[in-house]
């Protein structure tokens, strides 16, 4: 087996010693300042290019920061009114114009188009699913696991609940796969239009609010409440989301001193998180955020230093 995929689509690509390997990396990167290990050299002349359909703030940035600590050149792809998209170009056919420049590593966010998804399964080099609608975000269940290891330790064993809108959520679903993979018990704390009905979730605790699941877990994790997505599954209607899920003082009171808060970002403040947990001892929200430039560090430069010695050219 490979230390690491070829292609990063799901946490499901990945086999327990490779969730090991990342996770390690990614600490190794943190506590030695981005030493380089023998094994990740990178190539001076790699570059990442990173395509982004979607918006992002963190995932984007974080992808292009670490790309520059371990050695390898970054270009940002984003889709905005300065690009051909604006004259009718289609995402796919954008894609693939970029891939026909030659990047050795692609990352890429895009709302779930299908041409876009096959584009990304017919390519030739190794990429990296930065969120594809409600599907999945590989390495933000990464950078959270790696975070709940930093503070609790271990995953394995800890009760982790995810809070809000999950069912439109590609991070808890990705989060749902790879914390049970490392031994977590998993559960939802969702409004009765937003509680997930894939199988997925089926043997998941269900909690009807967050005071009932702060109660029981050890980590919390919020959700936004993705209105972008209402549109095609519901009614826009159904966008308001009531303050019994919303991380706040008064709904986390039951939680126990030694849990953890957190939240992918962003989050909207006063609706899916008040301002007052980013004072919480327990709140973990931006470690989350430095942890996601090792991780992707560790994914990244694993990918390429593999594909480089798998024979690919730069
Ligand atoms: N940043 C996360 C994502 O891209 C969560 C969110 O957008 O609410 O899925």
């Amino acid at each position: 087996m490979s230390a690491y995929p070829q292609a990063l689509a799901s946490v499901r690509d990945l086999q327990p010693q490779q969730i090991q390997k990342i996770i390690e990396q990614a600490f190794h990167f943190k506590r030695s300042g981005f030493a380089a290990s023998p094994s990740l050299e990178v190539h001076p002349s790699a570059i990442v290019l990173l395509a982004f359909f979607e918006p992002s703030t963190r995932t984007r940035t974080s992808f292009e920061i670490a790309a520059h600590r371990v050695g390898i050149k970054p270009v940002t792809f984003a889709a905005d009114d300065s690009t051909s998209l604006k004259k009718g170009e289609s995402l796919h056919e954008t894609l693939a114009n970029l891939l026909a420049m030659g990047p050795n590593l692609l990352v890429c966010r895009h709302g779930g188009d299908v041409r876009v998804a096959e584009t990304l399964r017919a390519s030739q080099i190794p990429w990296i699913n930065a969120g594809d609608g409600q599907g999945e975000h590989p390495t933000q269940a990464l950078l959270d696991a790696m975070t709940v290891v930093e503070k609790l330790g271990d995953v394995e064993g800890q009760r982790i609940v995810y809070v809000g809108d999950v069912a439109h959520s590609r991070v808890a679903r990705s989060g749902l796969a790879l914390f049970e993979m490392m031994g977590a018990e998993v559960a939802v704390a969702a409004p009765t239009q937003w509680v997930p009905e894939d199988k997925a979730w089926a043997k998941a605790k269900k909690f009807g609010s967050l005071r009932e699941a702060a109660e029981w877990a050890t980590v919390c994790i919020g959700l936004r409440v993705q209105k972008e997505r209402h549109a095609k599954a519901h009614g826009a209607d159904h966008t308001i989301q009531s303050h019994d899920f919303r991380l706040d003082k008064k709904n986390l009171m039951p939680l126990r001193a030694e849990a953890i808060i957190m939240h992918p970002g962003p989050f909207v403040a006063g609706e899916d998180l008040s301002e007052e947990i980013l004072s919480d001892s327990r709140c973990a929200i931006h470690d989350q955020v430095t942890n996601g430039v090792y991780i992707r560090a560790s994914v990244m430069s694993g990918m390429l230093a593999q594909a480089v010695r798998a024979g690919g050219r730069i």
